[in-house]
């Protein structure tokens, strides 16, 4: 099978095209495991914090993507969700074990055998993928293939953040950042939060007025003043600057919920302005997204599915998986990018 592969960790600048085609023998499913023929996969931000060795792949080289949409094309002897021609998606979680305390009480994201779909095994940039059928979803009959791939990273991780904010409607929530996760967190917002009102952060004007278009109720560049407090933030930018200013501007109590696998190192500085009573006192709280469950996939994907949410997506070719990297990194086109891999 043909496959876009992660040969080496470097930066985009030292080298702009990290991804390169590589033939790979067909995968076989092991009893546990279905194959899956892929139709798309979404590119995501966090696969240029594994090119660039912030979360670099135990091995080299591996194939990256992590949200996966595809056919069951063949299954091993013990496996009875699915059957062949089932439209499923793999998200970030590819694995866990199943039996250490995080696992045992639903935290499986935090298991320490926790292995990420195109990190510790190969993703979905790819014709063919291989994943334990208790790992794979069903993608909900309203969404084509190339909106429900971004639901499965994006969406899933983002609903995730939306929980540990433990918002309640009327409350105000800040997104701080507005990339391909905060565009699907603001439609479900609201959608299951109407009375709360939605305050966007971003760079460029053109994610200002996306936001705006999708009922942000304030729009303002990241060093902005705040024109209210706010109740919880969600952060998915790589920098530390907006994390000192939404510390000042959350309510007391209010909790700042940053959602970013890693953070890059240029404005690390901007902690050194870090003060107690203006940024901590008053119980604010900071907490930190960890990949994503099997139930966050799932339940994201089932509430998506009623209103419904369509994510904005930009479909690329597979050869052209370094031009979505490059886009992405650049912000210059909003919303979810996808790799269409194979008609089917
Ligand atoms: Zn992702
Ligand atoms: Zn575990």
């Amino acid at each position: 099978m043909r496959a876009m592969v992660l040969k080496k960790i470097a930066s985009l600048e030292e080298n702009p095209a990290p991804l390169e085609f590589m033939e790979f023998p067909d995968p076989v499913p092991t009893a546990e495991e279905i194959l899956i023929r892929v139709s798309v996969c979404g590119v995501c931000h966090t696969e240029l914090d594994e090119i660039e060795g912030r979360t670099p792949p135990p091995h080299l080289p591996i194939i990256l993507g992590h949200q996966v949409v595809g056919r069951v094309e063949a299954l091993g002897e013990k496996v009875k969700e699915f059957k062949v021609g089932d439209r499923v998606g793999v998200a970030w979680i590819y694995s866990a074990c199943g039996y250490c305390e995080y696992c045992q009480r639903g935290e499986e994201n935090l298991c320490k055998q926790f292995q990420a779909t195109g990190r510790d095994a190969h993703g979905g940039y790819a014709e063919l993928m291989t994943v334990s059928a208790v790992f794979a979803h069903v993608i909900p009959d309203v969404f084509t293939d190339a909106q429900a791939a971004p639901l499965l990273c994006a969406g899933a991780v983002g609903f995730r953040a939306l929980r540990l904010t433990r918002l309640k409607d009327g409350q105000n929530l800040g997104l701080s950042g507005f990339g391909a996760s905060a565009h699907l967190v603001l439609q479900l917002v609201r959608n299951r939060f109407p009375n709360s009102k939605v305050f966007v952060f971003a760079r460029s004007e053109a994610e200002r007025a996306f936001a705006h278009t999708l009922g942000a109720a304030w729009t303002g560049n990241t060093t902005d003043i705040y024109p209210e407090k706010l109740h919880a933030i969600i952060d998915t930018t790589p920098a530390w600057t907006p994390i000192v200013e939404a510390l000042e501007n959350l309510e007391p109590g209010g909790r700042l919920v940053i959602n970013a696998i890693r953070k890059e190192g240029a404005d690390k500085n901007a902690l050194l302005t870090l003060d107690y009573s203006t940024h901590l006192w008053l119980e604010k709280e900071i907490k930190s997204v960890a990949n994503v469950t099997r139930f966050d996939v799932r339940e994201f994907l089932r509430q998506a599915a009623e209103f419904p949410l369509k994510p904005a997506v930009k479909e690329y070719d597979l050869a052209d998986v370094n031009l979505a990297l490059n886009d992405i990194k650049s912000k210059s086109i909003h919303g979810g990018k996808v790799l269409r891999i194979s008609e089917i």
